[in-house]
Parts: C-alpha cells; sequence; structure tokens
C-alpha cells in the first residue's frame, strides 16, 4: 500500500542519517509507480505491484550505499526546471541558484539604466535637441557564454528567462555536452545555444559577450577526501577538482577575460567556501574589476560578479 510503503521507506533512509528522507521515499515511489504526491493523500491504501515493489527496493540500496537520489533516477531539479544528470555531470545545487540571482539581476538594473537614459532622449529631443537613443539591453540579443557548462543548467535556465539571449556553454568533456544537448532539447532551447567541447577560451577567438558565467571546479585536492560519498563518489572528479589551491580555474580563465568579455559585460562566477579574500587578490592581480559578491542561503559568499572595466 501507498501509504505504508511511504513509511517504511521513509524509516529506512532515516535509520542511514539521509536528511530529507520523507521527500525522498516519496519521490522515489512516484517516480517508480507514476503516482503523484497527492495520490499519498487521496489514496493511500493503492496497492503497488510486487514488480514496482522490487524497483523501489533495489533504488533504495543503491540510495543507502550514497548515491545521491537525482542520479539514481536521472533527473534534478534547478530553478524550478527538471534536468537530466548522470556520472558525467555535476549535479545542479541550490547554491548555483544564487548566481542566477545575480545574473538576472543584473539585467535588470542594466535595463532599468538604459531605459531612464532613453526617456532623457525623448525629452531633450522635445527640446529641439537631437541625440541617438541608447539600445535597451533587454531588445537587444544577450550574448551569453558559459564555461564548464556540464548539465547545461547555467546557460539553459538564464535562457529561459531571458527570451532574447542566446547561449554558448563550453565543457571540455563530450559526454558531459551530450546531457547539456539532451536538456537543451527537453528544454525546447537548442535553437538558442551552441554547446561546443573546448578547454576554457579554446576555439573562441574573437568572439566577445555581454554575460560571462561558470561554476568551476573550485575544491582544493586535499579537501576531496572529506566531502560526502554522494558527492565525491558520484559526481565527476573534473568538475570538482580545482587543483593544490582551489583556485587554479579561475586563475586560467581570468588571464583571458578581458578578451571575450564585452567592457560593459559582466562575469559571474561560482565560489567556494572560504575563497572570497582569495578571489578578491586573484581579481585585482589579474588588472578585473570586483563589482559585487553575494552569499548562498546559508550566509557564504557564493558568488563574484566582475567588470573588465578601467580601474
Ligand atoms: N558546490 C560543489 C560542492 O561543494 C562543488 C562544485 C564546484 O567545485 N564547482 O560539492
Amino acid at each position: 500500500m501507498l501509504k505504508n510503503t511511504g513509511l517504511h521507506i521513509k524509516k529506512v533512509l532515516s535509520r542511514s542519517n539521509i536528511e530529507k528522507p520523507d521527500l525522498e521515499a516519496k519521490r522515489l515511489i512516484e517516480a517508480v509507480t507514476g503516482v503523484d504526491s497527492a495520490d499519498f493523500i487521496a489514496y493511500p491504501d493503492k496497492e503497488i505491484s510486487q514488480e514496482h515493489i522490487e524497483q523501489i527496493n533495489a533504488y533504495v540500496e543503491r540510495r543507502l550505499k550514497g548515491e545521491p537520489l537525482s542520479k539514481i533516477l536521472g533527473v534534478k531539479e534547478f530553478w524550478g526546471l527538471e534536468f537530466i544528470v548522470n556520472e558525467y555531470v555535476l549535479d545542479p545545487r541550490p547554491d548555483t541558484e544564487t548566481l542566477i540571482e545575480c545574473v538576472l539581476d543584473w539585467v535588470k538594473s542594466k535595463h532599468v539604466i538604459a531605459r531612464n537614459d532613453s526617456d532623457e532622449a525623448i525629452q531633450n529631443a522635445g527640446n529641439g535637441l537631437r541625440r541617438s537613443v541608447p539600445s535597451l539591453a533587454m531588445t537587444e540579443e544577450l550574448k551569453i557564454l558559459d564555461l564548464g557548462t556540464g548539465t547545461g543548467c547555467i546557460p539553459l535556465t538564464l535562457l529561459s528567462e531571458l527570451p532574447s539571449a542566446m547561449a554558448i556553454a563550453v565543457d571540455i568533456s563530450e559526454e558531459a555536452l551530450d546531457i547539456a544537448r539532451q536538456n537543451a532539447e527537453k528544454h525546447k532551447l537548442s535553437d538558442r545555444i551552441e554547446l561546443r567541447q573546448g578547454n576554457w577560451f579554446e576555439g573562441l577567438e574573437g568572439k566577445m559577450f555581454d554575460i560571462i558565467t561558470s561554476n568551476p571546479p573550485y575544491i582544493p585536492d586535499s579537501d576531496i577526501p572529506i566531502l560526502s560519498k554522494e558527492v565525491k563518489n558520484h559526481d565527476p572528479i573534473m568538475a570538482l577538482s580545482g587543483g593544490d589551491s582551489g583556485l587554479e580555474a579561475y586563475k586560467k580563465i581570468f588571464l583571458s577575460l578581458n578578451k571575450h568579455l564585452k567592457r560593459d559585460g559582466r562575469a559571474f562566477f561560482e565560489i567556494g567556501q572560504n575563497q572570497l579574500n582569495d578571489i578578491t587578490r586573484l581579481v585585482d592581480e589579474s588588472n578585473l574589476l570586483l563589482c559585487d559578491s553575494r552569499a548562498d542561503i546559508a550566509g557564504i559568499p557564493r558568488v563574484v560578479e566582475i567588470s573588465c572595466g578601467d580601474k
């Protein structure tokens, strides 16, 4: 029965200290049987077939061995959208939603500034003065570049929020790009995203962007053994390892940022715990400008906003 199976799995999961056992139990049962969460209330006595019980038990076994639910079910939710995941891509995380918020806030503020400018231009025109009206950020095609895209959750979420934007998403891993491609198709965004295999800016010579984003690998190598087994055994090491310092990817990216970021554009990077001071120093040494930083819901500085503007 639906209710009893749910309670039983919840108990099994909570014995293994899984953080949200009730939620995970429900999601597992829903994924296998096709019921939805309202059915648990409406039809608590609904029978579950033997075949489904066996499938649920097999999933529970894998979960107890430390495989995250997302990797078992092959999907993870991010910004209210569902993304396909597998062992070749980093699971989208709520921390990265902070980066999405930063980008969207910046786009909105740029739009407001641009609109105020054009209002002024119209007034001036009324006074008999002629001046060109600046283009509106929202009506022009914003060009986005995402480095180390993995599932593609960053550029695809941005495209879903910014209907006039176009994106290029780069990853060194063909397997990851295959997942990003599936996600682009799933969200009907394939015609606005170009997926490219490469190492950071490789192959993008001469291309300029309004927005550059990245959630690069930033875990110092010495910290990898102490990550949870859900992360260290099931997220690709390539997407986690930031070298000895944890900062190696940023160093490489910052070297070429000014060749690809428009003067009035912005770059947004996710950063790791306790990295804000080091990143601030690196930004400075790279002759870039740190415009802002933002903490995630846990209060940890998580995103930096950078421009190439004159100091
Ligand atoms: N946020 C991830 C974690 O803590 C790491 C992701 C990354 O290195 N970019 O497991």
